[in-house]
């Protein structure tokens, strides 16, 4: 038995020796099955194809087709994957909207043409692959999350949330603002504050301050009042804040 064993070992060996070079040898004259250039190195997983055979056939990066870019109309800062960046140039303003897509990818690329409502014309690098890709533009003007809490643009509205046992009310809260945050341009959580007798929460839209309440009096057991209170004056105009104050009754 033994002696059987070396004998298999001592064949496989001899076999590794013959095809190890085959292999090299193979990798040496590689050709694309699509264009049949010989070629140092194929690109793809199932179908391995050269350079710019698989630059044609495939993405580099997914990108989408038309590119939103958001800008602040009142500061003109621009959306940056869920930030908001300062007043820039085009280019900047194009590169912050792209981030998003090149995110955790080892590419790059320069811009070969800028418009913030027509199209960009870009080169894509990656892993020594070049690819030229075309990608619409839809400039989107809207208010910016700075701009709406500091300049006072809307109403308003403090959720003051009382009570004890407050973390999974205060859990749904925030899970239900960043959910309308996603949803609506205007609805933003401005602020979060810790006071003595529970949490306060600044809301930039009456609608958000709807919207989150009734998720909250459809999961808990609340006590709500309403009241109004003029905070300011802007272009003449009053500023009214909506504050509701939540008590949470013990269960
Ligand atoms: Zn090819
Ligand atoms: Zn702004």
């Amino acid at each position: 038995m033994l002696l059987l064993l070396s004998f298999f070992a001592d064949r496989f060996y001899l076999l590794m020796l013959n095809v190890f070079p085959v292999d090299i040898c193979m990798d040496l004259n590689s050709f694309c099955p699509r264009c049949g250039q010989e070629v140092d190195r194929l690109y793809g997983d199932e179908r391995k194809l050269c350079g710019s055979c698989y630059a044609e056939k495939n993405d580099l990066v997914d990108l989408p087709d038309s590119l939103d870019i958001e800008v602040c109309k009142k500061c003109g800062r621009t959306k940056c994957d869920g930030v908001w960046r300062l007043k820039t140039s085009k280019e900047s303003k194009i590169n912050y909207s792209l981030s998003k897509y090149f995110k955790d990818i080892d590419a790059g690329y320069d811009l070969l043409s800028v418009s913030l409502e027509d199209k960009i014309i870009l080169q894509i690098r990656k892993h020594g692959l070049k690819q030229q890709r075309t990608v619409e533009t839809n400039k989107e003007e809207v208010i910016c999350c700075e701009c709406k809490g500091f300049q006072g643009e809307y109403a308003k509205t403090k959720l003051q949330i009382r009570g004890e046992n407050l973390l999974e009310l205060t859990g749904l809260i925030e899970k239900r603002c960043s959910t309308l945050e996603e949803e609506n341009h205007d609805d933003f959580l401005l602020d979060k504050r810790s006071t003595d007798g529970g949490i306060d929460f600044f809301l930039s839209t009456e609608h958000m301050s709807q919207q989150v309440m009734d998720t909250v009096c459809k999961e808990f057991n609340v006590d709500v009042d309403r009241s109004y209170k003029q905070i300011g004056h802007r272009g003449g105009q009053p500023v009214i804040q909506n504050t509701v104050l939540v008590r949470h009754s013990k269960d």
